[in-house]
């Protein structure tokens, strides 16, 4: 077996991305009479900051003599976007099956999904792994590519994407794809095929913005339902197809950490109690102070994550949660978050038990008292209040979900779920 890896072929402006390149890469395969097992579509981190879009890299697992694969992975090169000089890309060839790649290489794919990493330590591990490898620029896309040959061994929840390319000369070009025929096709396959549309607006989140020749990418948990939700959309004409198998959906980005193990860069899963009260700044964005003994985070709820802002902002001082997202300038951005406890109660300024009237102080340290009705209460007292909230967990909705987030519909959450459609 040879495993192929390949990553940074695409720009923001030029077009192109990675998927592409792997799946010509893999026609590629065929017309030279190999067999190709599978195709990986690896999110990496999220948070690495000159990611395109999504931080994607891919592996092609083929039966291609390792020379062979050599030559033709380092031909999709010349398909990179490297106009851009953001563009790095990268390609590692391991002469192994993928089940049998060194834990040295195992453990790069486990870090590059949850920790930053740099392209020095890269090169070291490519060589001790002895594997061939190929670069353009400084060579960045050699740490996703390197990610991509280890994933087989590194992941162990693995979901599917069918993607549909657009022809060459549209790329670019408004995408002509019939929002009805996507809705009909989704409800059909919902929950096996998930963040297909958001429901609320109609909006097909499968049909991206971007300039990059993918036209829809249906995702879910299993391949065969991906393909005929594919199927059933009308649409331009479709250049190529590929299935992809991805940790997209998955969560394998969240490291479980105290509140005070935090850091930049990287996402976690905490958990601590609310601090201070959501509030709602300039933009639409929400926040609130999250605390755990003596440290506390702010945690935001961004504008493009549209009704989740609403759970937000239902949330009080002294709520229990566990929250989810990445870490960037010390805020957490929320992706979802758990309601474990709930304040019930507040306390208030007594009602005069009499005439059911506010009651005022009677001064420091001396209780509530009605002038009118000469009625005493000692301290303020307990209300129920009405909360909106249940306990259990919430998501923002597919329109603002990250690729390797886990949508709550796919289960194996550790409560109530109100998952997002
Ligand atoms: P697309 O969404 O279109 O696939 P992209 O978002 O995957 O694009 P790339 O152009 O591949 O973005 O850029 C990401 C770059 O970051 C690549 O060069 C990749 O090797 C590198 N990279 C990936 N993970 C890490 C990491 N954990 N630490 C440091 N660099 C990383």
């Amino acid at each position: 077996m040879t495993v192929i890896g390949l990553d940074d072929t695409d720009s923001r402006t030029e077009g192109m991305c990675t998927t592409y390149a792997a799946a010509r890469l893999v026609e590629c395969i065929t017309d030279a009479g190999g067999t190709v097992d599978r195709t990986l579509l690896v999110r990496l981190n999220p948070a690495v900051e000159h990611k395109t879009r999504g931080n994607g890299a891919l592996a092609v697992h083929c039966d291609l003599p390792a020379e062979q694969a050599v030559e033709l992975a380092t031909a999709t090169l010349d398909m990179a976007a490297v106009d851009d000089p953001r563009t790095n890309p990268g390609v590692v060839i391991a002469d192994c099956d993928p089940a049998a790649v060194p834990d040295p290489v195992r453990d790069h794919a486990l870090a590059a999904v949850r920790r930053l990493l740099d392209i020095d330590t890269t090169r070291d591990r490519i060589t001790a792994a002895g594997f061939e490898h190929a670069a353009v620029g400084n060579g960045r896309g050699l740490i996703g590519a390197l990610a991509a040959v280890g994933a087989w061994r590194a992941v162990d929840d693995w979901t599917y994407e069918r993607i549909a390319y657009r022809e060459r000369e549209r790329w670019g070009t408004d995408r002509i794809v019939d929002a009805d025929s996507v809705r009909d096709a989704a409800k059909r396959h919902y929950p096996t095929v998930w963040d297909t549309v958001d429901r609320p607006s109609g909006y097909p989140v499968c049909v991206p913005r971007t300039p990059c020749p993918i036209l829809y990418g249906i995702r879910g948990d299993d391949a065969e339902a991906c393909r005929r939700v594919a199927a059933d959309i009308e649409s331009e004409p479709v250049a190529r197809t590929h299935t992809f198998l991805t940790n997209q959906g998955t969560d394998a980005h969240l490291q479980i950490a105290t509140l005070a193990d935090l850091a930049d860069d990287s996402a976690y899963r905490t958990s601590g109690t609310v601090r201070e009260p959501p509030e709602t700044q300039a933009g639409g964005h929400v926040f609130f102070v999250l605390g755990d003994g003596d440290v506390t985070v702010d945690c935001a709820a961004f504008e493009p994550t549209k009704r989740f802002r609403d759970r937000v902002r239902s949330l009080r001082v002294g709520d229990r949660l566990t929250v989810c997202g990445e870490v960037s300038d010390g805020t957490l951005k929320l992706e979802k978050f758990a309601l474990r406890d709930r304040v019930e109660t507040e306390l208030v300024t007594p009602d005069c038990p009499d005439c059911g009237r506010s009651m005022s102080s009677a001064g420091r340290d001396q209780g509530y008292r009605c002038r009118d009705c000469d009625t005493h209460r000692d301290g303020k007292v307990h209300r129920q209040i009405d909360r909106d909230l249940e306990r259990g967990w919430y998501e923002v909705p597919p329109v603002a979900r990250r690729h390797i987030a886990k949508p709550l519909v796919r289960g194996g959450f550790d409560g109530p779920t109100h998952p997002e459609r």
